[in-house]
């Protein structure tokens, strides 16, 4: 299954390639105040790939706090954050927001409560 996505105004969008078809989608309602404020909901899979688009990197918006670990990608335009990134021991990883799905069937998507802060980094790589 291709997932396509983006912010609202479509500045940054990404395509999520997601094999086999999911059964579930499976997203984490992070409960940090950043993503509880925008109302984020992450999903990752680490048989998928990414690919995300900027059309104005000039309107990305890149930012971080805690442990640093974690870089949201917000469009300055419009305020969405669609694609959070991590570089971890050389390789770059990603979770997307489940919020900024476009044409996927709702009813794919489990949604549950999730608080990062107590994982050591192993079990967030995971
Ligand atoms: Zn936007």
């Amino acid at each position: 299954m291709l997932i396509c996505g983006k912010c609202h105004c479509g500045n940054i969008s990404f395509a999520l390639a997601w094999e086999p078809d999911p059964a579930e989608i499976r997203a984490r309602a992070c409960t940090c105040t950043f993503c509880a404020k925008h109302g984020a909901v992450w999903t990752s899979n680490p048989h998928a790939t990414l690919r995300v688009v900027v059309q104005d990197p000039a309107l990305l918006s890149k930012y971080s706090f805690g442990t640093g670990n974690a870089s949201f990608h917000t469009c300055a335009r419009c305020g969405i954050v669609p694609v959070v990134t991590s570089r971890i021991e050389g390789r770059l990883y990603a979770v997307v927001n489940v919020n900024a799905f476009e044409g996927i069937d709702p009813s794919l998507i489990h949604r549950e409560p999730k608080d990062f802060g107590g994982e050591d980094s192993g079990a967030r790589l995971a």
